[in-house]
């Protein structure tokens, strides 16, 4: 089947308790490792590409490699999504171009400029059959410099989305409820730590997601930073000459149970990379006189496929809903 909207994939997943998968690609064995698991898992899935991919792989090479995993995954919808659209031109250029849904994050600007520009994008991507999503509320990273336990502001504002989402015309909407970029999400004065001294992460505000339900139902939400940081990944980076002290994520039961609620689409990217890195490192550690990349790619994109084959059946629940 050609590249889909993600109209039905959300419909099905909010009725089904599920949440879709959205992984970041970057490369051949990216989106081999992302969509043999899906394939193999019957899921549906939203391969999506950010504007640092656009700018490291170029965007025919992008859309090339996703056309061609619709083609050898011939029995599973795929969605080929703008991750972080930052203005009307980047998201039409990605419309104009082939993509089947694109993002516009214009959250760290006033209300009414979120409004006004995501309006732009939703006139212009509905007249051409692509879906938006859009963003209201501010996602914190380790550099962000404040708590996020103690910072509401960061957080979305329920009594805002209804007028966003009507005056806008989005398709689904972003929201922050602690989760956060990268693999450093919180800072260990935001944690607690458990008995190994692994950290702790403080717990997703759901009485946020859920007021926002109330406000929004039927509506699709969607969560981003919300790699895990699997500590065996941690762990075996940091055994194989690496060094990520207290790099930590969202736990996945937590994730488990927003994708029961109205969250239907979880993006995770971090953790494609983690799998990679610490693949490719215990590989270099194990085989120093090696240097066909094919030898350490092979089992690195083995590794992306693991770890997404897990997140289908453990942390998002799609396995079978294509
Ligand atoms: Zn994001």
């Amino acid at each position: 089947m050609p590249l889909v909207t993600s109209t039905e994939m959300f419909k099905k997943a909010y009725d089904g308790g599920y949440a879709i998968g959205a992984f970041n690609v970057n490369n051949m064995e990216i989106v081999q490792g992302i969509t043999e698991a899906c394939q193999e898992q019957k899921a549906p899935v939203i391969l999506q590409v950010s504007k640092g991919a656009r700018a490291y792989a170029n965007h025919t090479y992008l859309i090339k490699m996703v056309e061609a995993a619709v083609i050898e995954c011939p029995d599973i919808p795929i969605v080929l999504h703008l991750d972080h659209g930052p203005d009307f031109e980047t998201c039409k250029a990605c419309i104009d171009g082939g993509f089947t849904s694109v993002m516009i994050d214009c959250s760290s600007r006033p209300f009414d400029e979120n409004v006004a520009e995501t309006k732009k994008v939703v006139e212009y991507a509905h007249a051409h059959g692509v879906v938006v999503e859009a963003e209201l509320g501010t996602l914190a990273g380790v550099e962000d410099d404040v708590k996020v336990s103690a910072e509401d502001s960061s957080y979305t504002h329920p009594e805002e989305v209804e007028e966003f989402v009507t005056r806008t015309g989005c398709d689904s909407l972003a929201i922050a409820i602690g989760t956060s970029h990268g693999a450093y999400k919180f800072t260990p004065e935001q944690c607690t730590r458990n008995e190994q001294g692994i950290l702790v992460p403080p717990p997703l505000r759901f009485d946020v997601l859920e007021e926002v339900s109330k406000r929004l139902p039927g509506f699709p939400i969607v969560l981003h930073g919300s790699s895990s940081v699997p500590q065996e990944f941690v762990q075996k980076i940091n055994a194989h000459g690496g060094k990520m002290p207290d790099a930590i994520g969202i736990p996945e039961e937590e994730l488990r149970h927003a994708a029961q609620l109205s969250v239907c689409k979880i993006n995770i990217d971090s953790d494609i990379r983690l799998a990679i890195t610490a693949s490719i490192r215990e590989y270099f550690d194990e085989h120093p006189d090696h240097f066909d990349p094919r030898q350490y790619l092979k089992p690195a994109r083995q590794a992306v496929k693991d770890m997404v084959a897990h997140k289908l059946i453990n942390v998002l629940g799609c396995n079978g809903k294509a």
